[in-house]
């Protein structure tokens, strides 16, 4: 018989940080009940996977890298909790250009991206600190933040102006407390890239107010034609940055779980505390898969120009067509993209009196059509829907006209129009 006070029954809660880590992307894609019409093939635009239907693949370089990694039999152990020293001047190499030489001291590899957000937010925020993060913007920032006790306070993003921050609204969110700004560039959900002028803007309201920046920077270089990326620390002369990257898209690998943080602190300002604070946190899970990170040296100096310009090519072609055929569907309006992977439209509501909310025409959109997009609730940003773009062609052009079928059947004007008409009659 148990004598210690309340150690006489089985009672196990779950941790805090537990009950407070919530993910709105899942939990709002798995409370979807709506079965997809089973006469229609699935048509799948939500999920950020560009591997999902096999039409994009990684370079052969990155795949012969990894077997030879594998086949050395040099990689099967522990590497030091940061990374493997050959790996890291990898990356470190891989993200210099002529405004910034990254040392590979200032690398740490970490299992994914998420991870190496998940370090820089643990590293820099204390409970009842707040961070600032996008909105409309990627969901995991604030899974992050809230289960570890840190508040998040949201900027807005300007659709008209391509996506640019609201920088007065940025600064109004700047308390004693912000621990941190996140910027992310090129955009998911919106596929925006920044200016250079926009992100100097940023940094001299983050330099002001003496607030570092993390910077998911996971799209980097996966900008189209005419665009151009800037690493925000390639700008920064003050600011520290944690940027935060990996082969996650750029390299069509989201499985193998590659990630790294690189410290730009021209300043010193982090050497004081933080750059030790995320060394010991990368020992929590002792650091990234040694197998990828054997590859590191190979991938990130074999993969040809010619994968990333095809790989971008085709994401420009899709999203053109994609644009030019949905611009023509009444009640939407979409937003072109100048990089990443995805698109956003505008749902004008108004026009589809019959759904309340952009979640209720995205369940009704796969139940009829068996077309699936995010709705832009999973980037606290209603009446919008996320649609991604790297299915394959033939896919995109069936999935843009069962969206115009979907949208002119429940259009309150054109529904209208096709009952005293028969047919469809669409207004541009
Ligand atoms: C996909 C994505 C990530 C996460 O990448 P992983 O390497 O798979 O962890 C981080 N940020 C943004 C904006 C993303 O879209």
């Amino acid at each position: 018989m148990s004598t210690t006070p309340n150690r006489n029954f089985w009672n196990i809660e779950a941790s805090h940080i537990a009950k407070n880590t919530y993910n709105p992307i899942r939990s709002i894609v798995e409370n979807i009940v709506t079965e997809p019409n089973p006469n229609k093939l699935m048509i799948a635009l939500s999920i950020g996977d560009p591997t999902t239907f096999g039409n994009l693949k990684p370079a052969r370089e990155v795949i012969e890298a990894v077997k030879e990694s594998i086949e050395s039999g040099l990689f099967n152990g522990y590497a030091p909790s940061t990374g493997y020293q050959k790996a890291r001047e990898a990356v470190a190499e891989y993200s210099s250009n002529e405004f910034v030489k990254v040392d590979p001291k200032d690398v740490i590899l970490c299992s994914g991206c998420s991870c190496a957000l998940d370090l820089c937010i643990t590293a820099l925020a204390r409970p009842g600190q707040n961070i600032l993060i996008p909105r409309p913007g990627f969901s995991i920032y604030r899974t992050l933040a809230e289960g570890l006790g840190i508040k998040v306070k949201s900027y807005n993003l300007l659709p008209e102006y391509g996506w640019e921050v609201n920088l007065d609204d940025l600064e109004a969110q700047i308390d004693e407390n912000t621990a941190a700004i996140i910027i992310n560039n090129p955009s998911n959900p919106c596929g925006s890239v920044f200016s250079r002028g926009h992100l100097a803007d940023l940094l001299e309201i983050a330099a002001r107010y003496y607030v570092p920046i993390i910077a998911d920077e996971i799209y980097e270089h996966m900008v189209f034609p005419g665009r151009s990326f800037h690493p925000l620390a390639s700008i920064s002369v003050d600011v520290p940055i944690l940027s935060c990257s990996g082969l996650t898209k750029r390299f069509l690998v989201p499985g193998w779980r590659m990630g790294w943080i690189i410290i730009h602190d021209r300043q010193n300002i982090l050497d004081k505390e933080i750059r030790k604070g995320l060394q010991c946190l990368s020992q929590r899970i002792i650091g990234s898969n040694t197998i990828v990170q054997g590859a590191l040296p190979a991938i990130l100096q074999n993969t040809p120009q010619k994968f990333y310009d095809d790989v971008i090519e085709t994401l420009y072609e899709h999203s053109r067509l994609a644009y030019s055929h949905i611009s023509k569907i009444p009640g939407l309006k979409p937003i072109m993209p100048d990089g990443a992977m995805y698109m956003m439209v505008y749902i004008n509501l108004a026009c589809f009196t019959e759904f309340k909310s952009d979640l209720e025409f995205v369940q009704c959109m796969l139940m009829e059509e068996s077309v699936f997009c995010l709705p832009g609730q999973c980037f606290d940003y209603p009446s919008y829907i996320r649609l991604v773009i790297t299915v394959p062609k033939d896919m995109l052009v069936e999935a843009c006209l069962r969206i115009q079928d979907f949208c002119e059947r429940h259009h309150c004007k054109t529904s209208q129009t096709i009952n005293e008409l028969g047919r469809i009659e669409i207004e541009y």
